[in-house]
């Protein structure tokens, strides 16, 4: 029989999943991927092999009441029926905050889930939903090993003054920190570094994570020293709904002159503000693309999303004392030639210089000249989960058999 394992990634009314064959000392192999949209809806379930072939399909109606239970055990079901050789070893979860205890990813018990439940205020948008599916498998499949993945481990390597903010100590004590995430997406960027060029591995490189959640990371050595993200996923860059960076000052505002309460000035901050709230139209690039020469407002929130990337890339040059290249990935990183150009364009200054054909192309290579380089890296979070869902069963096998 081969070992698989589930890579899990829920959302408020989705749950992506790829199942991975896990055999001994080589690279977790991708068997299948799919996607439950419109849970607690009309639910959608579609899988698809590696050549993006669609493999099975369905479709539920409302009154089918399919939500993340539902689903899960059809998941499980389904690779029942089709695995042939094949046995259910583990699940791996994205959980986007680990807060300071999880400094890399852990075996899921019940103080284990507890301890991420008191971290959803920090990521009320992800982690509640990051839990379920974990808490349904403990109930419907006990004795299944789970992995928690977390975004903010892969930060751990920052250094103290990297990670503080300038807070009385006993807020830091508290666990008020720059914790930083996307840290899956990172992880994999760095990984793969070497095998796009050697030097990037050892050098100075900037990452650009830029999809609905967006956020730069600066890699030294392939490790991470400083990212625009802090202690919520709402810090740093304007995302497709979420505010980035606003003066703590503006909160008190919504909250005393403008009478929101702290739940409706958190929606705001959460669902109603970056691309969305500047441009009022959409959350997503592709829209905002398509109508920016004829809407000012379009044209205003993608114009500020270049402005506040390139700003934040000059301070994660100063945090690097350098720079010798940059990736983009994520959503729009990987398929926004416009925002590539546009950011590398405001990037003059530190010797970056565009390759336009290679550019329109797709990469990999989209700089030219002897300045730092510039990439478009493909990331690949679920195999992150699947690298280290293996490395946590493989460490307490060993532990157990010693
Ligand atoms: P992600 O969260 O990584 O899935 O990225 C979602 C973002 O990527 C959305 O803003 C999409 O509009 C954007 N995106 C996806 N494909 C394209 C594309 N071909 N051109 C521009 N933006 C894109």
């Amino acid at each position: 029989m081969i070992p698989v394992l589930i890579v899990l990634n829920a959302g408020s009314s989705s749950l992506k999943f790829q199942v991975y064959d896990m055999f001994d000392g080589a690279e977790p192999r991708l068997v299948w991927k799919g996607l439950y949209e419109g849970l607690g809806a009309e639910a959608h379930f579609i899988v698809k092999d590696t050549d993006g072939a669609i493999l099975d399909e369905m479709t539920w109606s409302r009154g089918d009441r399919i939500g993340h239970e539902e689903a899960l055990m059809h998941l499980v079901s389904w690779l029942r029926s089709h695995q042939e050789g094949r046995k259910l070893a583990a699940i791996g979860h994205r959980v986007v905050h680990g807060g300071e205890a999880f400094t890399a990813p852990a075996l899921v018990d019940d103080s284990v889930i507890q301890r991420l439940e008191a971290l959803v205020p920090l990521a009320p948008l992800h982690q509640p939903h990051n839990l379920e599916p974990i808490r349904i498998v403990r109930r419907r499949l006990p004795g299944m090993p789970q992995v928690a993945c977390f975004d903010t481990a892969f930060h751990q390597t920052q250094s103290d003054i990297a990670s503080l903010f300038a807070l009385p100590r006993e807020m830091r004590e508290r666990g008020v920190r720059r914790y930083g995430f996307h840290g899956l997406s990172y992880d994999y960027i760095a990984s793969v570094l070497k095998d796009y060029d050697p030097r990037l591995a050892e050098g100075r490189v900037i990452v650009a994570h830029l999809g609905n959640g967006a956020s730069l990371c600066a890699l030294k050595e392939g490790t991470s020293v400083a990212t625009t993200m802090g202690f919520s996923a709402l810090d740093g860059l304007p995302m497709g709904t979420r505010c980035g960076a606003v003066d703590a000052g503006v909160i008190f505002f919504m909250l005393r002159e403008m009478g929101l309460s702290p739940d409706e000035a958190e929606g705001v901050l959460y669902t109603k503000s970056g691309l969305l709230g500047v441009s009022g139209l959409s959350n997503d690039m592709r829209v905002l693309r398509s109508k920016a020469a004829a809407n000012a407002d379009a044209k205003r929130a993608i114009d500020l999303f270049v402005y506040r990337i390139t700003r934040e890339i000059g301070s994660l040059v100063a945090a690097l004392g350098g720079l010798d290249g940059f990736v983009f990935t994520a959503g729009i990183g990987e398929n926004d030639t416009a925002t590539r150009s546009e950011v590398i364009a405001g990037l003059a200054w530190a010797g970056l210089a565009l390759d336009e054909a290679a550019n329109r192309g797709g990469g990999p290579r989209i700089s030219t000249g002897p300045g730092p380089t510039a990439w478009v890296i493909p990331t690949n979070e679920e195999l992150v989960i699947a690298r280290q869902t293996r490395s946590v069963l493989g460490a307490t096998q060993a532990k157990l058999a010693s």
